[in-house]
Formats: structure tokens, sequence, C-alpha cells
């Protein structure tokens, strides 16, 4: 049976047993709902969870359906952005490890006691002098963006005003003074700023983040995302959001925001003037109703807000995670349910122009092909990759601007170097090489690597 059709999770050896309210249940048919697609018509939850799950009515994805929505959604993504597929020059910061949230999902983290009392910690922590460094040589390499996300480390406050509370607060709050550390991490906008070179975009702090830099307090969060833009961010990534059900988060990240709060900290940082994007991080222990339900979600933020740039599928990398080692699962998505994730977001998400394929979560050879169900965005070249990999994903840290341009004319489209908000685009011409990036503050066309 695949995993969208699963009604609860057992998992016998840590008695846990959990029967979910939303299930893949609806009383549309397969064929009724591929109509509509067809139709351009607006899809209603009961519609996508068809779609997705290659109708409801029996287990498992019947191929010749799945290559009808597939279809359908590969049209509409050519109606609607062409044959253009896009890419950034950036670089990920993540600035520390240190993290006791203790999400199921995540072995990128490092608990703060582990990280204290180690000789030879197993994570790090970035002074914002040593993100500074890091980000001031790959401007060299032609970066136009920087991309900021990083463990709740308890001494990052928002700024010296947040870090004084913190210090002076009775309330119980995950807050620890640097110097019981081996080294600072600074605050969140000292981070920014020394970071935010002119003319590079700094794209950075998660819903997640913004609550940690206002816990103890009672700020709003559009109050956070303003100081943070003054300290130079531009835009913020919709990452933290897994899935937007709360039966789910309150299993795999009981520590985390709600659902709720996920979606007013999206909607401040939109009327702080922040442009956005949104994620789903799916094939773990959430069904169909659970991805659908969360697509419904991101078309209402959308509709509120405008904000939203792209939506990005990231496809669940299980092998050194604890929901694997604990036994809420024992595999990922299979390439079929990724493939009609990034079809049904394309034809649920009537509007978001831009759906993301991953390389660092499936590789070359099946990113290339979902970039043929629906997507058009093939994310950034990255350099530096801790996430995944520590995750245990295996697909490489970067890709150089030759990788993009030989893997994407391969399908027939046109390679595409965009800066972060897509307004800025260069077509590149694949019989004009060396290829390189052109459009970050320092980037004269010479290749990335
Ligand atoms: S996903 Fe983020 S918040 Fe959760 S444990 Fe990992 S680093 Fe911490």
């Amino acid at each position: 049976m695949a995993d969208g059709f699963r009604l609860g999770v057992t998992v016998p050896e840590l008695d846990v047993d959990i029967e979910y309210d939303h299930v893949p249940i609806t009383d549309q048919s397969f064929e009724n709902a591929l109509e509509r697609a067809k139709n351009k018509e607006r899809l209603s939850v009961a519609d996508g969870i068809e779609l997705i799950t290659t109708g409801t009515e029996k287990p498992g994805i019947d191929p010749e359906r799945k290559a009808q929505v597939i279809d359908i959604a590969n049209q509409r993504r050519a109606e609607i952005v062409g044959d253009e597929v896009t890419f950034v020059a950036n670089l990920n910061n993540n600035i520390t490890t240190v993290c006791d949230a203790g999400c199921l999902f995540c072995n990128f983290s490092t608990p703060s006691c582990e990280y204290r009392n180690a000789d030879n910690p197993a994570g790090y922590t970035r002074t914002p002098a040593e993100s500074r460094e890091l980000v001031d040589t790959a401007l060299d390499r032609g970066i136009s963006e920087v991309t900021v996300a990083s463990g709740l480390h308890p001494s990052l406050a928002l700024d010296g005003e947040h870090k004084e509370i913190l210090r002076n607060t009775d309330e119980l709050v995950r807050y620890e003074p640097p110097k019981s550390y081996p080294d600072d991490p600074g605050t969140y906008t000292e981070q920014i700023d020394a970071i935010s070179f002119d003319g590079l975009h700094v794209h950075g702090i998660t819903p997640e983040e913004a609550t940690h830099a206002s816990r103890g307090t009672d700020w709003e969060y559009v109050d956070v995302y303003r100081r943070l833009a003054d300290a130079g961010l531009d835009s913020v990534p919709g990452t933290a959001a897994e899935i937007l059900v709360d039966e789910v988060r309150d299993v795999i990240c009981s520590n985390k925001v709600s659902a709720d709060d996920w979606m007013h900290a999206m909607e401040a940082a939109a009327t702080a003037g922040l442009e956005t994007t949104a994620t789903i991080l799916y094939g773990h222990i959430e069904n169909a109703a659970h991805r659908v339900l969360h697509l419904q979600k991101i078309r209402r933020l959308q509709e509120r807000t405008g904000s939203i740039r792209e939506f990005i599928p990231l496809s669940f990398v299980h092998h050194n995670t604890p929901l694997y080692e604990q036994g809420y699962l024992s595999e990922g998505a299979t390439p079929a349910e990724d493939e009609l994730m990034v079809a049904v977001s394309r034809l649920f998400l009537d509007n978001i122009d831009h759906i993301q394929a991953s390389w660092v979560k499936h590789g070359d050879g099946r990113s290339l092909n979902l970039l043929t169900c629906g997507a058009d965005d093939y994310m950034g070249t990255l350099l530096s990759e801790e996430i995944t990999k520590r995750a245990g994903g295996d697909h490489g840290e970067y890709r150089t601007f030759k990788d993009y341009v030989d893997m994407i004319t391969s399908i027939g489209r046109i390679p595409v170097e965009r800066s972060t908000d897509y307004r800025t685009r260069r077509r590149i011409d694949p019989d004009d090489p060396p290829f390189g990036p052109t459009i970050g503050p320092r980037a004269d066309g010479s290749p990335i690597l």
C-alpha cells in the first residue's frame, strides 16, 4: 500500500498507535477530478486527494492514471511559464547546528548539552565574522543569494534588546548566555547584518526562527520581521512548514510552532514587505489527505498575501533520522509519489507560478524527470548543503552552471539564471561556453567553481 493511503501510525516497539482524523477517503471520483483539472477548474481537497492517489477506491498508484495527471500538469506548466527552467547562484549558510527542538525528521541538529560538553562536537556554530567570510568568498564565485536557516541555538536572540530581556526573564525560555558555549553565534540581526553585502539577496529566518527570535516577549511576528528587514533581510523561506496539519506536527515536531502560527508568521513577513517561498516536507508519516490539506493552506495564504514566489516540494530523506531509527517508517516517498506530488502541486496551486524540483533530494535523473511533471525551477548551485546530507542524502552539495546547462538542455528545455525574486532572468546560450553567473554583485560570467 502506498504511504498516501495511510489511516494512522503504529510503532509497536514504542507502543505508539495513532489514528488520523484526516484520511484519504472522498466522495469524488478520479475521473471527475481529472476532468476538472483538464478544464482548469479550481481543485477542491477531494479532487486533489483523488489525483494524488490516482483514485482512492483502490490502494496503490495506477501507472496509466498517474501518466494522465502528469500530462495535464506538464501542459499547465508550459502554458504558465513556458519552457524555461530557472536556477539561482546561491550559497547556504546554516549558522549553527545547535538545537534542542528534537524534530523526529531531523538529523541536522546537535543537542546543546552535547555541543557544550564534547571535546570534538559533531556540530558547529559560526560567529557573524565567520559567516561574513564564508559569504565574501562565495560572492567572488558569483552568487546572487545567500540562504540562512539554522538550528535554534539557546544563545541566539533577535538583537541586543532581546538578549537583555532573555537575560532578565524569570520565564522558562530556552536561553543560555553565549559564554556557556565554545563559540558565540551573536544575534540574528548581527548575523544578517554581517552577510548583507550590497546587492546580495539575503533569504532567511523561517517562521520557526522568528518564533525563537521573539521567545520570552510579546512581540508580534511583524515587528520581528521588520527589525530583520532593517538589518538586511530581503525575503523569507517558507521552510519549517513540514505538514501544516497539527495531528502530523504533534508527532514529528511537537516542539515546533503550530500550523496556524506558521501561517501567521508568513503573513507577518508579507506585511513587513518581505517576499516568501513555501514548502512541504512529505513522504514520512502523513497521508494523501494531509498533503492536499497542506496545499489548500498554502493556496489560501497566497490569496491573502500574494507574497509566495515559488512552492518547493521536499521529499523526506529518511536514512539517518529518528523517524526511521525508531520504526515510524521504513522508507520515504516512492518515485511515483514524488511525481504526483509535483504534478498535483502544479494543478492545485493555481495562484503560484513556480514549482521547484530538487536535485539535492532526488539526484539528477529523478529531479530532471520532475521537471516534466509540472516543475519549472531547479533550485540553486548551493555551494554548501548540510541539512539533507546529514539526513543521509547523497546527491552532492553543489552544481556548476555547466552541470545545469547540460542537464536542462538534455530534456529540451531552456536554462535560465534567475535572481531570487525571478525579476532578473538571463537565458543561457548552450552554444556559448563557458557558463557562469552574471546576476550576483561580483559575478562576471566566470564558471562558479
Ligand atoms: S528541523 Fe530545525 S528546529 Fe527541528 S530539530 Fe532540526 S534544526 Fe531544530
